[in-house]
C-alpha cells in the first residue's frame, strides 16, 4: 500500500485500487485516464511486461465496468530498445483495446522521442481510424509543423505545455512565450481538428481559451487534468464539460510523487501536512 502523503496523486499500487478510485470519479462525471508509472526500459523483457499488463488492464476496466482509457509512455513499453520494439508494444496494446473499445493516449517524452512517437501513433490511428491519440508540447519550437501534419491523422490530441527540461535550440524556455504559443496552438487545433481536441492543463487562462475557442468553433474537446491537481475544478467543469483525470498507479510510484510535490509550494506544504497529521 502507498503511504497516504502519496495518496492525493497516486491512485495506488494495484489495478483494482486505480479503478475504484476510477469509480468515484466516474460518480462524478469525471472519466478515469490510466497510467501504470515506469519510464525508461533499456531492456526488451521488462517493456514487454509492461506492454502486457497494460493488455491486461483492458480486461480489467470491462470487469470493473468503469469509463476509463489508457495513458502509454512509449519508453516504458521499448522506445530506449528501439523504435520497433516500442511500435510492436503500442500495436498489440492498441489491438487489445480496440476490442473492447477502450481508448489509448500515448504521452509525450523528451523532444528526442517525438518523431518516432508521431510516426507510431499516425499508424495506429490511421489503421484503426481514431481510438488512439496523441500528446503534442506547446513549448517545443516544431510543434506548430507537427500540428499541421496531425490535422489531416484520425484520432484525438493532447495539448500540454511540456514537462522536459529541453534546450533552447528546441524549445521556448521562457514561460510566457509558451503561453502563447500554447493560446496559439489551441486555437489551431479547436479550427483545424475534427476529431476532438484534449486540452491538458490546470491553468485557469488556458481553460477559459478553450471555452472560448469551443463557444466559436462547436469543436467537440474535453478538460484533461492530473490526479490530486485542482480537482474541485474538474468537478465544477465535470458539470458543463467533458472532464478526464489522469491516474497513475502502481509500484513506482515515488519518482512521480516526488514531482508532483516539487513542482508547487502548495503540493509539498500539503505532503508534508499529511506527514505531521495536520
Ligand atoms: P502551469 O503553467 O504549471 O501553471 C499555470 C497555472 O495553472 C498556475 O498559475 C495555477 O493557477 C494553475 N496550476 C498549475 N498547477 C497547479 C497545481 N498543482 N495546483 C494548483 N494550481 C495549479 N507533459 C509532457 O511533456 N508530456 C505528456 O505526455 C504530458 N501529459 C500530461 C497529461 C495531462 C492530463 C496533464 C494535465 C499534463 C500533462 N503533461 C505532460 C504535463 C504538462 O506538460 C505540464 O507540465 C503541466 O500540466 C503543468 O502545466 P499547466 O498548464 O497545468 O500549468
Amino acid at each position: 500500500m502507498i503511504p497516504p502523503i502519496a495518496s492525493r496523486f497516486v491512485a495506488g499500487e494495484t489495478p483494482a485500487e486505480a479503478l475504484e478510485h476510477i469509480e468515484t470519479l466516474n460518480d462524478r462525471n469525471v472519466t478515469g485516464i490510466l497510467n501504470l508509472l515506469g519510464e525508461h526500459y533499456e531492456e526488451r523483457a521488462p517493456a514487454d511486461a509492461d506492454a502486457e499488463t497494460y493488455r491486461r488492464l483492458v480486461g480489467d476496466i470491462e470487469d470493473a465496468s468503469v469509463d476509463a482509457c489508457l495513458s502509454v509512455k512509449p519508453s516504458q513499453i521499448g522506445l530506449g530498445v528501439g523504435d520497433d520494439v516500442f511500435e510492436e508494444n503500442l500495436g498489440r496494446i492498441v489491438e487489445a483495446a480496440q476490442e473492447e473499445g477502450v481508448f489509448v493516449w500515448v504521452d509525450m517524452e523528451d523532444h528526442t522521442t517525438t518523431d518516432a512517437t508521431l510516426d507510431a501513433y499516425e499508424r495506429y490511428a490511421t489503421e484503426y481510424d481514431g481510438g488512439v491519440g496523441v500528446c503534442v508540447q506547446a513549448n517545443l519550437k516544431r510543434t506548430g509543423e507537427d500540428l499541421t501534419r496531425l490535422a489531416g491523422i484520425p484520432g484525438k490530441v493532447r495539448l500540454v505545455k511540456g514537462a522536459y527540461d529541453e534546450p533552447a535550440s528546441v524549445a521556448y524556455r521562457d514561460k510566457a512565450e509558451v503561453n502563447e504559443r500554447y493560446r496559439e496552438y489551441l486555437e489551431y487545433m479547436f479550427r483545424e481538428f475534427e476529431d476532438g481536441v484534449a486540452v491538458g492543463s490546470h491553468d485557469p487562462e488556458m481553460i477559459d481559451h478553450a471555452i472560448d475557442l469551443h463557444e466559436e468553433y462547436s469543436t467537440s474537446f474535453e478538460f484533461q487534468m492530473l490526479m490530486g491537481v485542482r480537482e474541485d475544478a474538474q468537478f465544477d467543469l465535470a458539470e458543463e464539460y467533458e472532464v478526464y483525470q489522469y491516474v497513475p498507479y502502481g509500484g513506482k510510484w515515488f519518482s512521480y510523487f516526488y514531482r508532483r510535490a516539487m513542482e508547487r509550494k502548495e503540493n509539498l506544504l500539503f505532503a508534508l501536512r499529511a506527514v505531521l497529521g495536520r
